[in-house]
């Protein structure tokens, strides 16, 4: 079982510290597979390979093991999404660039592209990341709901273009950064704006 944690500082600062980073302690909680309360012990560390704007390398995520049914933990930091490389900040800009923008998307890349220069995000994979949200969107708009009670979501008869268009806008016009907002949902829901779903 993966859980997702907020950072205290920076990506920097905690690429840099690596396995002398303050983690969370290990928690006291019903164990997701025994469903006894117990007090997490601590259980290494695992490198998970990322790529972010600043840096592309391994990344160390904390891991915490059930003393009574020995089944783990592992905690990843928000800056990184579930099952996937590159960041969460990073997958964010080229979902918002590509569906905000009327123009194709190899003119969505290269705009990204130049910006952001060591991403190189190819066109097969900005597509993959287009294809993952459109298809979640209900799950989006659902969770979306959860995080806010009072949050205006798309009207029933919009094309699929525009709801995801105002879905991405409503995140964009968030108070909270994209990683505590991928943090939260991830939280919520188990699932992150890009599960695979059936
Ligand atoms: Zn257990």
């Amino acid at each position: 079982m993966q859980k997702i944690f907020e950072i205290e500082g920076s990506i920097e600062e905690y690429v840099e510290k690596g396995r002398k980073y303050q983690f969370p302690p290990p928690p006291f909680e019903s164990c997701h597979n025994c469903k006894k309360m117990v007090r997490f012990g601590k259980h290494g560390f695992y490198d998970r390979y990322s790529i972010l704007e600043t840096f592309s390398g391994n990344v160390v995520c904390r891991r915490y093991i059930c003393p009574l049914c020995n089944r783990t933990i592992s905690y990843l930091p928000s800056f990184c999404l579930p099952g996937f490389t590159y960041g969460v900040k990073e997958i964010w800009r080229c979902l918002k660039e590509i569906i905000l923008s009327y123009g194709t998307l190899k003119a969505c890349l290269n705009k990204l592209n130049d910006i952001y220069v060591r991403l190189n995000i190819s066109r097969q994979l900005a597509y993959h990341y287009k294809k993952r949200f459109m298809k979640n969107l209900i799950l989006i708009q659902i969770v979306l709901r959860q995080m806010n009670s009072r949050i205006e979501l798309p009207e029933e008869n919009v094309s699929l273009r525009e709801r995801a268009k105002k879905l991405v806008e409503i995140i964009r016009e968030s108070p909270k950064a994209i990683c505590s907002i991928s943090q939260e949902f991830y939280a919520l829901s188990n699932k992150t704006f890009l599960t695979l779903s059936n």
